[in-house]
């Protein structure tokens, strides 16, 4: 069942959210040659606790950080330890808190200094997927005609879309139904109505679009070794449109 939001509920939504841009906007500034991902985890969970909301991702299945950092190859649930990013790396980072009982997540792909003109195509056209993909969002439509158009345009611009990992709906609980798939025929799915809030999340490869699970059992990477990016929004869809929560 898709659970409907008033408007209070996603006033809520709206404030946990504006938390979540905040972080992203914060690890931004932090993202340099040298700094390791366990500093960005610790940046990140200093400030969600400095705005009385709580880490959504630590503890979750035993996830052991606040945030996730996967980089390069690495696609999505990258755990942050002692790894130093490099200048020409893209980092993906995915942050979700619960603030009053309500959850915001998103993430985004940076890039680490100077990156190749493959990388900064890729965070673009994923970046921009994600984008179109929002416009859909509007009471009338399907669920899929967000999915087909995310992934219309990343296959026109060379690359393919991850199908093992979805979006998801959300609200007081990070992971509520529908699943978002960034790939399907448009007019199927759920019929989209006001009220719903959605976790939109494309994860785009220049390769393939098969990934694999790394030993540590989280660490979820493209099979051929080729770059990924990863942007999420939480996104209310509302009588006139589309409305991101995760921004400033
Ligand atoms: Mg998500």
């Amino acid at each position: 069942m898709i659970i409907i939001k008033s408007p209070q509920e996603i006033e809520l939504m709206r404030q946990a959210g504006r938390i979540v841009a905040q972080i992203l906007s914060h690890l931004s500034k932090a993202i340099k040659p040298g700094i390791t991902t366990a500093q960005l985890d610790t940046l990140a969970q200093r400030f969600i606790r400095s705005q009385h909301a709580k880490p959504a991702f630590l503890g979750y299945h035993g996830f052991p950080a606040s945030i996730c950092t996967s980089l390069n190859d690495e696609v999505v649930h990258g755990i942050p330890g002692l790894r130093r990013l490099v200048e020409g790396d893209i980092i993906s980072i995915d942050v979700g808190v619960s603030y009053k009982g309500y959850f915001g997540d998103a993430a985004c792909t940076f890039p680490v200094g100077t990156i190749s003109p493959l990388a900064r195509k890729l965070m673009d056209v994923t970046k921009n997927s994600l984008l179109r993909g929002i416009k859909k969002a509007v009471p009338g439509n399907h669920l899929y005609d967000i999915s087909n158009t995310i992934q219309t345009f990343v296959e026109k611009n060379g690359f393919s879309v991850v199908r093992n990992y979805v979006g998801h709906g959300i609200g007081s609980a990070m992971h509520e139904e529908p699943q978002v798939p960034n790939f399907g025929l448009p007019g199927k799915g759920p019929l989209l109505q006001e009220g719903m809030v959605l976790a939109i999340e494309p994860m785009v490869n220049t390769g393939t679009w098969e990934v694999k699970t790394l030993d540590d059992q989280w660490t979820v990477v493209t099979r051929d070794k080729g770059l990924s990016a990863h942007f999420e929004h939480t996104v209310a869809i509302l009588k006139n449109g589309p409305e991101i929560l995760t921004t400033l």
